[in-house]
């Protein structure tokens, strides 16, 4: 019987479950049990090899990923009550934004078109003076967090006031987040003073250092927000408790220039000279550097993120990225606030940084999809110094993975998953988000958030936002 069973492939696959199933139970038991299983969708795994296993599968236990293999090989050895069917899809590790200023989407749209000084000082800063809260900042980090989910983040770095509001929300929705307390050397919401913001960092740091999904971070504004002595205490600090620290740097020209002016020296530089540049550290934007500030970057360590959507908007310039990484510097992408992007959507980050490397080069070849898909996730996790944890979909890995459809007109035909994930899938193509083991999003719902709120609530708070800067209806 058994070996007229094995004359149709179908007929093996039913004598072997046969087998695996009465003849030998001994090896039914020797089949894991895991808490969670994708199988069946085309598994990029942005690993080292950068395997990509069709159909593939990956088996999760608990917050972590045991096995990505071929769907078949993943069936003989796991079984789960809970199985996600991704057939059809494409499996991929969750992206990693690695620039973001999550509650400014509640000034989505605010106000465009303006350059970076402008923009900030018209606009973005006296709207942040009368309108940020925690409350503000809670709803801010709900309406970031289900975009986030919606459109396959799954760990983002961000810089603002009230980061413990915002680590709370973020934890909630199950995110996995670098957090900087902003310390700035003008009076804001959460500190009139810097010592004042270095004393919250610091109480943040403290309550936040032992978290499985939140890292508590220093974010220092910039070097042209700060003075020397407050720039150096917040390098202290994040030394003291051995945390990351996040800061803008050489965003815009007038930066460079302001920088060289007042201390003969480019921001980078001028940070060097200071001591400043250590450990667990990005740059965000990056874009007027020499030769010799990535230089420093390189052997400091320094992680870059580079954000093309609001480097573009914002008319700040095309950075050196093609560079950074030749020197070694990991680079990972952002999307800044969604107030200059003004989005947060991954998907096109990817693609405006290929599009925009191309151009600025002449060179189709500068910056490919791979390119652009490893510096959304692996190197995205080593700009943030998470690349143990994230990045890659690989054993020993947490379970930060997305399943993405490839159903909609635009998608068909696909030749090559990794070009459609960068140059025609968008951030709503996604179908499932899982981070830390756990499904945040299922088949385009969103398990820990109620979507309709959020968004009511966001709506809501708009309304003071337009009454505190005078805008009209
Ligand atoms: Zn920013």
């Amino acid at each position: 019987m058994r070996r007229r069973a094995f004359r149709t492939p179908l007929g093996g696959l039913l004598a072997a479950l046969a087998a695996l199933t009465w003849t030998t139970p001994a090896l039914t038991q020797e089949r894991r049990s895991v808490s969670l299983i994708v199988t069946g969708g085309i598994v990029v795994t942005v690993d080292a090899d950068r395997r990509i296993l069709s159909p593939g599968a990956v088996a999760i236990d608990g917050t972590s990923i045991v096995a990505v293999d071929r769907a078949d090989q993943i069936a003989a050895r796991f079984r789960s009550a809970e199985v996600i069917d991704a057939s059809g899809r494409v499996v991929l590790p969750g992206l990693i934004n690695t620039h973001t200023h999550a509650p400014m989407v509640l000034y989505r749209g605010l106000a465009d078109d303006l350059a970076l000084m402008e923009w900030l000082q018209k606009y973005i800063f006296p709207a942040e003076a009368k309108t940020v809260s925690p409350e503000f900042v809670r709803a801010g980090t709900r309406l970031a967090a289900l975009e986030m989910i919606e459109s396959g983040t799954t760990t983002y770095a961000d810089m603002y006031y009230f980061e413990e509001a915002i680590a709370e929300e973020t934890r909630r929705a199950g995110l996995r987040a670098v957090l900087g307390q902003t310390i700035i050397q003008f009076p804001v919401a959460d500190a009139k003073t810097p010592a004042e913001g270095l004393s919250r960092a610091e109480a943040f740091i403290k309550a936040w250092r032992n978290d499985d999904l939140i890292v508590p971070a220093v974010a220092p504004h910039a070097m042209y927000t700060l003075d020397e002595a407050s720039l150096k205490a917040s390098r202290a600090l994040a030394d003291r408790y051995g945390v990351p620290v996040l800061i803008h740097l050489a965003e815009t020209r007038a930066e460079v220039d302001g920088s060289r002016k007042d201390h003969g020296l480019s921001p980078t530089a001028y940070l060097e000279s200071l001591g400043f540049w250590g450990p667990r550290t990005v740059a965000a934007h990056t874009v007027w550097m020499s030769d010799e500030d990535i230089a420093i970057l390189a052997r400091r360590g320094i992680g870059a993120s580079h954000n093309p959507e609001s480097n573009m908007k914002l008319a700040s310039g095309a950075a050196p990225v093609l560079k950074l990484r030749a020197a070694g510097v990991a680079t990972g992408l952002g999307t800044d606030g969604a107030a200059s992007n003004n989005d947060l959507d991954m998907f096109e980050a990817m693609r405006q940084a290929a599009f925009l490397q191309k151009l600025q080069s002449g060179d189709p070849r500068a910056l490919g999809a791979a390119t652009a898909l490893d510096m959304a996730t692996r190197e995205g996790a080593r700009a943030l110094a998470m690349d143990r944890l994230v990045g890659s979909l690989e054993p020993g890995k947490r379970a930060d993975l997305i399943v993405v459809g490839m159903d909609a007109a635009r998608q068909v035909p696909m030749y090559d998953p990794v070009s459609h994930l960068v140059y025609v899938t968008r951030g709503d193509d996604v179908q499932t988000t899982i981070v830390n083991g756990r499904v945040l999003m299922r088949d385009r719902r969103v398990l820990t958030l109620d979507a309709a709120q959020v968004v009511a609530e966001a709506r809501a708070w708009a309304e003071k936002v337009r009454a505190a800067v005078g805008l009209s209806r």
